[in-house]
């Protein structure tokens, strides 16, 4: 029989390793709940136009990244569908926004989430086919401060805390803006221009892109094409006045707070819903794959989704860099975590015996690991020692007397313990 294995682009996350997801997904709770976010929890899959409206038909994600089936009809009441698993977020919060009417409050909506993304790419050292993401939206009616740029600048210092508080050092916050819904055809129509005598010269996909989306031809990764992009106009000069002032307002506001930035004025991001600030978090160590994660604002959004007028700004993390990142910190390895305790029955006779002293350790707050009565007492300290800080020996005598033998590896040092101080002993 061929041995089964994880899809393509998939994988398992492991112990110890995933102490480190655990940990990021604290932090991001525990930071986020600072600042007054909540949690939404969105479906895996959606319908298909969902991506296709939110995300824009030409992007590489829609275009050749997605994984869409038809899910057939099961009863004749229903019609069969087109279905995707989510590629990425932030139009599924959006269509949640529009569908629970969260707009009607009057309120910002602050809203986080964590979970897996699917995206078909070429897999790659913190590029995969299914990764996590973390990321968090701030919407609402421009009555509630949405498009304000002081929403922009919260929610960089807050990506910015928290990645100190992570304790990932050496990262570069990168800013631009790409104007608003009326700067944007101005600027496309330069683009379309500056690309006509130019575009033969570059990757077939840039070609394609700059008949359909020249937009698109900016995140294009191919190096080869850099030097044709190199020579295209630069959308700063085609800001409207009022978007000007907003990144003006944006930069001051994480100026006062000490957050440092560069400007790269050819950030557009892989994504058609994105109006005026967008922005990344770069880290060297990771290669080829450099960026933690990106966001932006995307104020005409909702309206796409056919929903009410709801500026908005988030942001969506790649977890599985931010785990790389602190494993580089660590040295690539995360020490396995250890029992406070490994208890050792001598003899099968008292497993039951072991059992009710772990239940009693454990109870108290202690981790615990059951060693067994037909290990020979060799065996059960080997193994003791690589899971535990400490091995008790319960023999007929100990559950007598109700003195147990403990032994602390660290120190080498074996003594005797009342039963009524061991968990005290022991933390
Ligand atoms: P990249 O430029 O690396 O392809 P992107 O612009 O496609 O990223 P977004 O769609 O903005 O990324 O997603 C936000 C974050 O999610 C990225 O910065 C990255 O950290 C992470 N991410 C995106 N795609 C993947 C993937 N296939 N595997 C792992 N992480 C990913
Ligand atoms: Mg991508």
């Amino acid at each position: 029989m061929t041995l089964l294995k994880a899809v393509r682009g998939t994988r398992d996350l492991l112990p110890p390793e995933t102490e480190l997801w655990n940990h990021v997904e604290a932090t991001a709770r525990r930071v986020f709940a600072r600042y007054n976010f909540g949690e939404i929890r969105t479906p895996i899959f959606e319908d298909t136009s969902l991506f296709a409206r939110g995300v824009g038909e030409e992007t590489d994600i829609v275009s050749k990244e997605m994984y869409t089936w038809e899910d057939r009809a099961r009863a004749q009441s229903e019609k069969s569908q087109s279905l995707t698993l989510r590629p990425e977020n932030t139009a599924g919060v959006v269509r949640a926004y529009i569908e629970h009417k969260l707009g009607e409050s009057g309120l910002l909506q602050k809203l986080y989430y964590i979970g897996p993304q699917f995206r078909r790419e070429r897999p790659q050292k913190g590029r995969y086919r299914q990764f996590w993401q973390i990321g968090a939206e701030v919407i609402g009616p421009p009555s509630a401060g949405s498009e304000s740029p002081l929403r922009d600048a919260e929610v960089i210092e807050m990506l910015s805390s928290f990645l100190d508080e992570l304790g990932i050092t050496g990262w570069t916050l990168v800013l631009n803006s790409v104007g608003s819904a009326s700067d944007r055809p101005k600027y496309v129509a330069a683009l379309r221009e500056a690309l006509a005598p130019v575009k033969d010269q570059m990757s077939l996909d840039n070609q394609r892109r700059a008949e359909t989306n020249p937009l698109r031809v900016l995140d294009s990764k191919d190096p080869a094409d850099e030097a044709v992009i190199a020579t295209l106009p630069k959308i700063a000069d085609f800001l409207d006045d009022e978007s000007k002032a907003h990144f003006a307002a944006v930069l001051s506001a994480l100026d006062a707070c000490g957050v440092k930035y560069e400007i790269n004025p050819r950030l557009v991001r892989g994504l058609d819903y994105y109006t005026r600030t967008t922005f990344e978090f770069t880290h060297g160590g990771l290669g080829a794959q450099n960026a933690l994660l990106g966001g932006g604002r995307y104020d005409g959004l909702s309206e796409m989704l056919g929903g009410p007028k709801a500026p908005g700004i988030g942001f969506a993390m790649g977890e599985d860099r931010l785990v790389l990142t602190l494993l580089a910190a660590l040295d690539q390895s995360v020490a396995p975590p250890q029992a406070a305790a490994f208890i050792a029955p001598l003899g099968e006779g008292l497993n039951a015996a072991a059992l009710a002293l772990a239940r009693e350790l454990r109870h108290a707050g202690l981790s615990v690991e059951l060693g067994d009565g037909s290990f020979r007492l060799k065996k059960s300290f080997e193994a003791a020692d690589k899971t535990a800080r400490a091995i008790v020996i319960l023999g007929e005598d100990e559950l007598k007397s109700g003195i147990l033998t403990v032994k602390t590896f660290a120190t080498g040092v074996q003594t005797k313990v009342p039963r009524a101080e061991l968990a005290v002993f022991l933390q």
